[in-house]
């Protein structure tokens, strides 16, 4: 809470934010922050089509556009949003540390998330798939993931973790940062393919037409949440409203027409909140 920062709106608005600011006990929640006109949002800053920031510190994509509905809907204009960068193996932690109001960042709706966080959504749903090079014939399908092959994926990600416990328990796993690291790493040769969910395998693969391809059938399913703080219910309720909007209102399809959408394979269903 920043009961001191001075505010910059009409004397009416400025008393309602103090109040509601500073009026009650406890730490400021994701709605209280909108209502102060601004909020901080975790999301990715390197997956072509879902979430880059361009050179000119703009950002764009799928999850780029469903966060900005959403701080929309909670009230906040694209110029009261910061956007933080929230690798996977990140994004709990700065949720539980109100580093963010929510995190929009391709992430993942599991029960060991629900243990730490809470989720509204999902706003999409993608499956985990292989991205090797064109040339590369020997990888086709996660079953020909054998002992002698070297695996990129991201730390704190189920992609990671899926393939570690139950796709691919054989194949040798390079666990590094980011995914644009991983694509480095197979562009070097280091690795023989990457493995996270199809969406964001078809924006990498979608710059190297040619170079890179998703191969296999996608051997999960991954429901996208909007991560936020646990048992804050008003927010989680909310940001639900506001996806069911976004979908109710063509934007959502609208969004992923323009961004990702003629890059991906997965069929373009909405999918249904779950208000848990
Ligand atoms: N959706 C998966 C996850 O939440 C993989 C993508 C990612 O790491 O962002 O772990």
């Amino acid at each position: 809470m920043r009961c001191s920062r001075p505010v910059r709106l009409g004397i009416g608005v400025a008393v309602a934010v103090a109040m509601s600011a500073c009026g009650h006990s406890g730490s400021d929640t994701a709605v209280d922050h909108a209502r102060e006109g601004r909020l901080t949002i975790g999301i990715k800053f390197d997956q072509p089509g879902l979430s880059m920031k361009d050179t000119d510190g703009t950002f764009r994509g799928f999850d780029v556009e469903v966060a900005k509905y959403v701080a929309g809907k909670l009230g906040v204009q694209a110029d009261g949003i910061t956007f933080k960068e929230a690798p996977s193996a990140r994004r709990e932690a700065l949720i539980a540390d109100g580093a963010v109001d929510f995190v929009v960042a391709t992430y993942s709706i599991t029960p060991d998330r629900k243990e730490k966080v809470d989720f509204a959504g999902p706003y999409f749903v993608a499956g985990q798939a292989l991205l090797v090079k064109t040339e590369n014939v020997a990888i086709s399908s996660i079953g020909t993931l054998t002992a002698d092959k070297r695996l990129c994926s991201v730390e704190g990600s189920t992609s990671a973790a899926n393939v570690k416990e139950v796709y691919a328990k054989e194949a040798q796993l390079l666990e590094l940062s980011t995914y644009s690291q991983c694509v480095e790493a197979l562009r070097a040769g280091t690795v023989d393919a990457v493995t996270t969910d199809d969406i964001i395998l078809a924006g990498f693969a979608g710059l190297a037409p040619g170079e890179l391809a998703v191969v296999g059938e996608t051997f999960t399913v991954e429901n996208y949440g909007i991560g936020l703080k646990k048992g804050d219910r008003e927010t989680r309720g909310k940001i639900n409203d506001a996806i069911e909007d976004m979908i109710a209102d063509g934007s959502w399809k609208r969004a992923f027409e323009e961004t990702i959408g003629p890059l991906a394979a997965s069929t373009l269903t909405p999918p249904v909140v779950d208000r848990y």
